[in-house]
Parts: C-alpha cells; sequence; structure tokens
C-alpha cells in the first residue's frame, strides 16, 4: 500500500463509497477534504460529523473554489456524472480523477476479480463469492453492491470479487483485473454517460489494460459482448451447447447440465434443475462464475457444491412460501419491464400470476405485454402505474387484470384466484408507496409468510 503521509486529496460525494475513501485515506495518513453538493440528510450530517472527528475536512451543500484546487487526485462518488459542471472543471484543470475501485486497485496486490455487465453483477459476485467461500478462501463479494472495496480491502481477503459499475469504470485508469468478466449489454444508464457508445466504452475499460497473462470472462450470447476481442486469454461462456466445439477453454450447457472446458479436458458440473437459482438469465450468471471458479484452478467438486448451495440474492426471485399449494416468489429488484421479462421466462413451463406496478418509469411496455401474453394467466396491477399498464395490455387485447389498491389486496386477491406461482415483479419503482425496492419486498414477504402460516394452523 501506498504511503499518503502529508498527501492532500480531494474526495467528491458523501455517499458510501465517499465516505470509505475519505477513512481510508485519513487513517493513512492524507490530508482528505471532502466536498459534496448537497445539504444532505441527518444520517449525512452525523457521517460527516463521525468523518471529521477522524480528522477529514468535510464541506457540504457545494464545492468551494478552496475544494476545487485542493488536490490532484480527486476521488469521485460513482453518482456524480462526467456531464455536472463539477467534473468538467476538475478535467479542465488536469486533475486525477479515479473511482474507489481505481485506488483500491492501486493500493493492493490481492486477486482482483471484477464483475461488470447491464444485469446480473450483484448475483453472479454473491456466486463467485460462494464458490471461492466453499472451497476454503477469504473471497468477500465487495464494491457497487454491499460493502465498499476499500473496507473489504482492509481485511486482506484472498480474493476480492468486485462488482464494479460503468460509472466506477468510468472513473478508471489503471485497473486490470487478474479475471474481468462482462456480463451483458442493453441500453441502461444512458443519461450518466451521454449515449450508447460511451457506456460501451465504460465497461470495456475493465479489459483496458489486459495484457494475455490476464483473463477476460466474456458473454458469447450478447450480441455485443461477444464481438469484444480485448489483448487477454479469452474465457468464453454460452447457455448454448456447441461453444467447445471452437473454444479451448470456455463454459457451456449440454443437455441441461453445466459444464466448463479447460487445459483440454471437459467436466460435466450438475443439471441446471439442481441450481436454487432459476432462469435463464441466471444460468448465465451461474456459467459466468463457473468460468472464473475455472480459471482459478477451483476443485470441481466444490464448484458443484457451491453451485448447489448458492441461496441466490434476497429480492431476485427469491421464493417465499407456499400458500394452498401454490408458490410465492419475490422479484421486487424487477423494477424495469426488462427484469419482469426475465422472470415471466424463468417460469417456462407455468403460467404464473404477476404482480406488477409502482412508480412509472415510463418505459415502452410493447415487449412486456407480449411476454404477458405468453407467461401469465392473471395481472394484478398496483401503484401509480396501474392505470398506463392496464391500457397497454387491454390495448393487446389482454384480459385478465385486475387492479388494487395496495400490495395486501394484491395479495388477497392472489390466494383468491388460486392459480400461479404468484410473482411479485413490478418494472417499476417503488417510491411511490415504498422507500425503496427492497422495503416492497419485505413487506411482501411478511403478508406472504404470515397468510401462509394461518392457512397452515387453521388446517
Ligand atoms: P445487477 O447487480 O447488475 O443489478 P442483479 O444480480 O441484482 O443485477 O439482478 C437484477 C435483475 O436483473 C434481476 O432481478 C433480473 O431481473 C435481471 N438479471 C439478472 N441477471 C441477468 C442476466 N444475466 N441477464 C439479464 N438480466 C439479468
Amino acid at each position: 500500500m501506498a504511503d499518503w503521509t502529508g498527501e492532500k486529496i480531494l474526495v467528491l460525494g458523501l455517499g458510501r463509497s465517499g465516505v470509505s475513501a475519505a477513512e481510508y485515506l485519513v487513517q493513512r495518513g492524507a490530508n482528505v477534504l471532502l466536498s459534496e453538493s448537497s445539504e444532505g440528510d441527518e444520517n449525512k450530517r452525523d457521517e460527516a460529523e463521525r468523518l471529521k472527528k477522524l480528522g477529514v475536512q468535510v464541506e457540504t451543500g457545494g464545492h468551494s473554489e478552496a475544494a476545487m484546487s485542493f488536490a490532484n487526485m480527486v476521488v469521485v462518488s460513482p453518482g456524480i456524472s462526467p456531464s455536472t459542471d463539477v467534473i468538467q472543471k476538475l478535467e479542465e484543470a488536469g486533475k486525477d480523477l479515479i473511482s474507489d475501485v481505481e485506488l483500491a486497485f492501486r493500493e493492493t496486490k490481492i486477486p482482483f476479480i471484477g464483475i461488470t455487465g447491464t444485469n446480473g453483477k450483484s448475483t453472479t459476485c454473491a456466486l463467485v463469492s460462494h464458490i471461492l467461500t466453499t472451497a476454503g478462501f477469504k473471497a468477500p463479494s465487495c464494491g457497487n453492491f454491499g460493502v465498499p472495496i476499500l473496507d473489504e480491502l482492509q481485511k486482506n481477503p484472498d480474493y476480492l470479487v468486485v462488482e464494479v459499475s460503468s460509472y466506477q469504470l468510468h472513473y478508471c485508469k489503471q485497473l486490470a483485473p487478474q479475471v474481468g468478466v462482462w456480463l451483458n449489454l442493453t441500453p441502461d444508464h444512458i443519461e450518466w454517460h451521454g449515449n450508447l457508445d460511451r457506456y460501451t466504452e465504460a465497461k470495456q475499460k475493465l479489459f483496458a489494460n489486459h495484457q494475455t497473462d490476464k483473463f477476460a470472462v466474456l458473454n458469447e450470447d450478447d450480441p455485443i459482448v461477444c464481438e469484444f476481442r480485448p489483448d487477454a486469454q479469452i474465457f468464453a461462456f454460452s447457455t448454448r451447447s456447441d461453444l467447445d466445439e471452437y473454444s479451448t477453454q470456455c463454459a457451456f450447457m449440454q443437455e441441461g447440465f453445466l459444464m466448463y472446458r479447460i487445459d483440454g479436458r471437459t467436466r460435466v458440473l450438475c443439471h441446471q434443475d439442481d441450481l436454487k437459482i432459476i432462469g435463464k438469465h441466471n444460468l448465465e450468471n451461474a456459467l459466468a462464475a463457473v468460468s472464473v471458479a475455472a480459471v482459478l484452478n477451483i476443485d470441481t467438486d466444490k464448484i458443484i457444491q457451491g453451485l448447489k448451495t448458492f441461496p441466490g440474492l434476497e429480492h431476485r426471485l427469491e421464493y417465499v412460501a407456499s400458500i394452498d399449494g401454490v408458490k410465492y416468489y419475490n422479484d421486487s429488484k424487477g423494477t424495469n419491464p426488462n427484469s419482469t421479462i426475465k422472470a415471466l421466462e424463468a417460469f417456462s413451463n407455468q403460467k404464473i400470476v404477476l404482480i406488477a406496478g409502482g412508480k412509472d418509469k415510463h418505459t415502452s411496455l410493447t415487449e412486456l405485454v407480449d411476454c404477458v401474453k405468453k407467461h401469465a394467466s392473471d395481472v394484478i396491477l398496483l401503484g401509480e402505474a396501474k392505470e398506463r399498464f392496464n391500457r397497454a395490455f387491454t390495448e393487446a387485447n389482454y384480459r385478465n387484470i385486475h387492479l388494487t389498491g395496495s400490495l395486501e389486496e394484491a395479495l388477497d386477491l392472489a390466494v383468491t384466484l388460486g392459480r400461479g406461482p404468484v410473482v411479485l415483479s413490478p418494472a417499476c419503482a417503488s417510491f411511490d408507496m415504498f422507500k425503496d425496492f427492497e422495503e416492497r419486498g419485505r413487506v411482501f414477504k411478511n403478508l406472504v409468510r404470515t397468510r401462509s402460516e394461518k392457512m397452515a394452523n387453521s388446517r
């Protein structure tokens, strides 16, 4: 780790990663100024006071001229877009703008596994971490999701399994993870980056400093990712079965089995039905995690054990309980139509009852409507978006729509219908009725569990 004694560093943003960076640097002797544009709420004010006690200078409610010229190195929180005035000014002044992930990479020799993509990052990170932990390593998942990377770094793990968002990648320069994983790319976060090309470029920065001693794990099923060939050893993965015909190192599916090939040998892992996570998108995540484990030479037995025991993440097609023999799932993280489509497709053999709606993001509903027609027997709508959703489904001649006023009412109705599985996957944000998607998911789970127990006791 570098010696920071007396070095001046500006940290922008009083979010989780900014706080973590300021704390890390000040504890190593740096002279840190943290500057935050907003006044902040009570939590932020408490955090500011705590940092001040550690010796960090903190300013809130705007970035002062003094802050702008305070230091050459600036650690930027991922929430701050490159198009903001503050970033433009700092860039014009030639400052070294970096993210906490870049700082962590510069600070450590711990093997670094960087995982990016529009969707599936958290699940894949958690699964990689689970497999490595099963194999006896200390390999926490950190970064964009969960604990900030600089906090984990100090615990000296065997591996850092890092979820890297495009925002963090934008502010990376030397980053070259031992294994980089790119899951997929769909238009998202365009406002932050400016356009799709810039978003794609940010994702590709994960591999910008790669050479043939490093690995790039790439999704062959994604039309954009499969075209990308960085200067690294490529380990491809695909849910198709023909990959091992032309690729010497790869992970793939054959007749429902997850498999991988490396060093001229093919290994069979387990059947997809042995996984607790469901849906084709989760098979892609599982194959990405298998690829990482293969590259790191993890025992096949341990990979199998890890795959079979991984419970999945909360709020992502999470099984909750059964009511009257019907299974209920919480997919509250399904905050846009694309995610809800993944949830619907995950139940390919059964028609589901979908509970959707919430704070409307005004995204196109065309594909969602088509998918609902194929995969849902009923749709129960709630929240601010329910009228627009109702119109879109009705115009497409989909008839089994039910409008409700609350999540509780929606659940009551689902129980009365007695069909299923029942899946809460709102395709909307949660802020019209809940603090965030986590709160929405927990409220739903509580309602389902209470109902389930009541039914069980009344028998
Ligand atoms: P992220 O961390 O990238 O947001 P998560 O693992 O939290 O990803 O999953 C969020 C949602 O994204 C899931 O609920 C699911 O709808 C969708 N998703 C997950 N994995 C994939 C994938 N490999 N491809 C497409 N969509 C996915």
